[in-house]
C-alpha cells in the first residue's frame, strides 16, 4: 500500500477505481490505478474512446467486467486529491439540485489548463514600445491590456479576448508593444497578516464581531444573519470574522454580487490585511484564476474574495464564508446547474464545522424566516457608522403632480434636484430600466416591435442606435417605416428607460454634469470602475441608474435620491416582487447622506397607499417582512412550502405541449407526494432563441421530499433530441 516514496495510497497499483469524469455521463467508469497508485478524491486524467478526459477518483472499482481489459488511469495530477468533506459537499449539492454529479465536479475544477503540466509558461505583459502603425485590431488589443492593469495574459487568451488573430499578437510581440515573459506558473499568493489593526469599533459593532469571532473559534457549524442599514459597518465587522479565520490558519471566502465593480471592496481588504486576496470571477483573466484555483487547492491562499462560482474551489481548511448582500438576486445561478449561492454555502459550512455570516441591509425573507425560527443566529446593527443619518423618506404622489407628457420627473423632485445643484451636493436618479423605451409602438396601426425569436419587445437602445431584445441579446437598426402597416415616421417610443431619462435631466438642467449607470453601457469593467470612483469624488451633479447603483458603491456627495417609478414591479406576476421592489427602493434610498451630510429621498408613486410603499416610508422593515411572511405562509409558498419549476423547451411547440401533457399526468402516479402540479402553461417568456417554453411549476409544503419525487418522475423518460427539459428547485424568477 505505500508508494516509491513509501507513501501509503488508497489504491495500490493495478487496483481497480471508480473515476468520475467531468463528461456528461450518468456513472462511474472503472479504470486501473496507475504505477505508484493513487488516492480517494485524486484528480486523474484517464482514457476515454480516443479522448484524454478530466476525472476524480471517487471509490473502488465497481467490477463487474473482466480485469484484463480495464484501461489504466494515464496520469495523477500534481493537485491535492478533492477531500472527502468536498467530495460529500458535491454529491449533496448535485442530489439537491438534481444535477448529474459530473457536472457539479465540472463546476469544482473550473480552472483552465488544469490538465496542462506543470512549470514555466509564456505570458504577455504591456511593453513599452508603441507600434509603427496603429490597427483596429491592434489598438483592441493594447485597450484590453490597459484594462486589465497589468495582469499577464496567455498568448491565445489575450487573442480570443479581443477578438484578432494570432498573427495580430505577433506582430505587437515583434514590435515590443507586448513582451513575452516566462512566468513561473501560479506564483503563490502574498501572506496576509491578520494581526493589522482593523477598525476601532463602537460598541455595537464589536459585540457583533465578537459573537462572530466566537463562532469561529468554536469549530462548529452556524449560520448567523448580520444585519444592518447601509454604512453601519457590516464589512468591518465580518472582516473580524475572517481575520479570526486567518489566525487559526483557516481559510475565508468572501462572496459578493457584481463583484467586478467592488473596486473600493478589495482597496479595503487590502488596507485591512496587508496584502490583495485572490479573486475569482469573470474579469480575471485566466492565468489568475488558474493560479487562484492551485492555490487555494494547496491552502496557499488564505482569502478569496469572488462571485458565487467561487463557492465551489478546492478550499482546504475552509473556517468561515461570508455571502455580502445575501439577498441579491445573482447568486442564483439559472443556466447550467441551477444553484444558489447562500444555500449552497449554508450546506459547505455544515458539512465542514465552519461558519456562514449572511450580511444584509434587507435580507432575503427566507433568511428572515430562518432567523426567526431559531435556525439561523442574528446580530442587528441599527445605527450607521459615525453621524451619517437614515434618510428621510417621502413618498411623492403622482396622481396630484402636473406633469408633461414625456416627462418622467416631478415639479417636486426636480425642485429638489435643483437645491442639490445649488448647494454643490450630488443627486441620483433612480429607475429600474435599461435602455431609452421599453417599448416602440406604431402610432398609425399601434404595432409593438417584438423580438422575432423570443416572445419580448424591442427595447429602444438610442446610444447604440439599436432595438435591443433583453431576452435573446438580438438587436436590429430603428426602422424608418413599422414592419407591419409600412407607414412611416409613426412609429414612437413609450416610457422611459435610463437613457431617455438621460435626455429629460440634460433638457431640465443644461448646466449639470450627468452620468448614466447602466450595466449595459460602453466600456469595460475597469472603465467602469474608473468611472464609478470618479463620480464618487465629485466627477458628476446628477447620476442616473438602474439597479447597478444599489450595489454597495460609496457616493459620499450624495444627499438626494429620487426614485422615478416606485410601482415599477409591485403588481407583476413574480412571488417575490414585492420582496425585490422593497430591497431595491431601500437599498437605492440608503444611498443618500453617507457621510457628514443629511440625506434625503423622494419615491414618486402612483400608489402611494399600498403598503409596500407605506412600509418602505416608514422604515417598518419587521412589519413589512412579518407581513410578507403571513402571506406566503397562506399560500404555502417559499419559504413556507416547497417549489420546483420545470421548463420543457423546443422548436416545434406543438411536441413541447404534448410531451409537457403528458408528463403533468404521470406527475401524481409516479411522484406519490403530497403536491400539487401547475402547467403546463406557456412560459411568461414563451419565446426564447426559437424555443417554445412550456412551464410547469410543483408545489410541495415544507420539508417535502420534492427532489426523490421529481427523480421518480423523470425516471426513465426518454426526451426527443431537440427538447430540452430544465429543473429548478426553489426557482427565484418565473420566466
Ligand atoms: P456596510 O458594510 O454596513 O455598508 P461599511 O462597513 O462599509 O458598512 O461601513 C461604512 C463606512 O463607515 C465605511 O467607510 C467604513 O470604513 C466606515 N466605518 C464603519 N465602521 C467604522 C469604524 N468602527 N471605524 C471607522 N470607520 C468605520
Ligand atoms: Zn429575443
Amino acid at each position: 500500500m505505500s508508494d516509491l516514496f513509501g507513501q501509503e495510497r488508497d489504491f495500490d497499483e493495478g487496483e481497480a477505481v471508480a473515476v468520475l469524469t467531468t463528461e456528461p455521463l450518468d456513472r462511474y467508469l472503472d479504470y486501473r490505478a496507475p504505477f505508484g497508485g493513487v488516492d480517494l478524491g485524486a484528480l486523474v486524467e484517464v482514457p476515454l474512446g480516443p479522448r484524454r478526459v478530466l476525472g476524480a477518483v471517487w471509490g473502488p472499482g465497481q467490477g463487474g467486467f473482466d480485469r484484463a481489459k480495464l484501461r489504466s488511469i494515464i496520469r495523477v495530477l500534481d493537485e491535492p486529491a478533492i477531500p472527502a468533506p468536498m467530495r460529500d459537499f458535491l454529491a449533496r449539492a448535485a442530489d439537491y439540485t438534481i444535477t448529474p454529479l459530473s457536472q457539479m465536479l465540472r463546476l469544482a475544477t473550473r480552472a483552465p489548463g488544469l490538465m496542462h503540466p506543470p512549470g514555466d509558461t509564456k505570458v504577455l505583459v504591456a511593453g513599452t514600445a508603441a507600434p509603427d502603425r496603429m490597427t483596429p485590431a491592434r489598438e483592441k488589443v493594447l485597450a484590453l491590456v490597459e484594462d486589465y492593469g497589468g495582469l499577464p495574459f496567455q498568448p491565445g487568451e489575450l487573442a480570443n479576448m479581443a477578438g484578432v488573430s494570432g498573427s495580430v499578437i505577433k506582430g505587437l510581440v515583434a514590435q515590443g508593444c507586448l513582451v513575452e515573459v516566462f512566468a513561473p506558473r501560479d506564483g503563490p499568493f502574498p501572506a496576509l497578516d491578520p494581526g493589522l489593526p482593523g477598525a476601532a469599533l463602537n460598541a455595537e459593532q464589536a459585540v457583533a464581531a465578537e459573537q462572530l469571532r466566537a463562532g469561529v473559534a468554536s469549530g462548529t457549524y452556524g449560520t448567523t444573519l448580520l444585519k444592518g442599514v447601509t454604512g453601519s459597518g457590516k464589512t468591518e465587522v465580518y472582516l473580524e470574522a475572517v481575520a479570526e479565520a486567518l489566525r487559526l490558519g483557516q481559510q475565508a471566502l468572501v462572496l459578493l454580487p457584481e463583484i467586478a465593480l467592488s473596486v473600493e471592496f478589495m482597496a479595503r481588504v487590502e488596507k485591512r490585511f496587508g496584502a490583495r486576496p485572490a479573486e475569482w470571477h469573470s474579469g480575471v483573466t485566466m492565468a489568475e484564476r488558474r493560479r487562484a484555483w492551485k492555490a487555494v487547492a494547496r491552502g496557499q491562499a488564505q482569502l478569496v474574495v469572488g462571485a458565487r462560482s467561487a463557492l465551489f474551489l478546492p478550499f482546504r481548511h475552509l473556517g468561515v464564508i461570508v455571502v455580502d448582500e445575501e439577498h441579491d438576486g445573482s447568486y442564483k445561478q439559472e443556466d447550467g446547474v441551477h444553484y444558489h449561492a447562500r444555500d449552497m454555502a449554508v450546506l459547505r459550512a455544515s458539512i465542514l464545522g465552519a461558519q456562514v455570516v449572511l450580511a444584509s441591509a434587507t435580507p432575503s425573507l427566507e433568511t428572515w424566516a430562518n432567523a426567526q425560527a431559531g435556525k439561523y443566529a442574528r446580530l442587528d446593527l441599527a445605527e450607521r457608522f459615525g453621524v451619517a443619518e437614515m434618510p428621510e423618506l417621502s413618498a411623492i404622489d403622482m396622481r396630484t403632480e402636473p406633469m408633461q407628457p414625456n416627462q418622467w420627473i416631478s415639479p417636486m423632485l426636480a425642485d429638489a434636484v435643483a437645491q442639490r445643484l445649488a448647494d454643490g451636493e450630488q443627486a441620483l436618479l433612480f429607475l429600474n430600466r435599461r435602455g431609452f423605451a421599453p417599448l416602440t409602438l406604431c402610432r398609425a396601426c399601434g404595432h409593438q416591435i417584438g423580438c422575432e425569436y423570443c416572445d419580448a419587445r424591442m427595447v429602444e437602445h438610442r446610444f447604440l442606435a439599436r432595438l435591443v431584445c433583453h431576452q435573446c441579446g438580438e438587436s436590429k437598426p430603428i426602422p424608418a417605416a413599422c414592419p407591419s402597416c409600412e407607414v412611416e415616421g409613426k412609429l414612437a417610443p413609450i416610457g422611459p428607460g435610463v437613457e431617455r431619462l438621460a435626455e429629460e435631466v440634460e433638457a431640465r438642467f443644461p448646466a449639470a454634469r450627468i452620468a448614466v449607470l447602466s450595466s449595459d453601457m460602453a466600456g469595460s469593467t475597469r472603465a467602469m470602475k474608473a468611472r464609478i470612483l470618479e463620480i464618487a469624488q465629485g466627477g458628476a451633479d446628477i447620476i442616473i441608474g438602474t439597479q447597478m447603483v444599489a450595489k454597495g458603491h460609496n457616493f459620499p456627495l450624495l444627499t438626494l435620491v429620487g426614485v422615478i417609478d416606485a410601482d415599477l414591479g409591485l403588481e407583476g406576476g413574480d412571488l417575490r416582487a414585492a420582496e425585490k421592489s422593497f430591497q431595491l427602493i431601500r437599498q437605492v434610498a440608503g444611498r443618500a447622506g453617507r457621510a457628514d451630510k443629511p440625506g434625503q429621498a423622494l419615491i414618486q408613486s402612483h400608489q402611494p397607499d399600498h403598503p409596500l410603499i407605506k412600509a418602505i416610508i416608514a422604515g417598518d422593515e419587521e412589519a413589512f417582512w412579518a407581513a410578507e411572511a403571513a402571506s406566503r405562509a397562506r399560500a404555502g409558498a417559499p419559504p413556507y412550502g416547497r417549489m420546483a419549476g420545470i421548463v420543457l423547451s423546443g422548436p416545434d411547440e406543438g411536441a413541447v405541449y404534448a410531451l409537457a401533457r403528458e408528463m403533468a399526468q404521470a406527475w401524481a402516479g409516479r411522484a406519490k407526494i403530497d403536491s400539487q402540479l401547475f402547467g403546463p402553461a406557456a412560459a411568461p417568456v414563451a419565446r426564447i432563441r426559437g424555443r417554445h417554453r412550456v412551464r410547469m411549476l410543483i408545489k410541495t409544503p415544507k420539508g417535502a421530499p420534492i427532489q426523490e419525487a421529481l427523480r421518480r418522475w423523470t425516471d426513465g423518460l426518454r426526451l426527443p433530441a431537440n427538447i430540452r427539459l430544465t429543473i429548478d428547485i426553489d426557482p427565484q424568477s418565473f420566466y
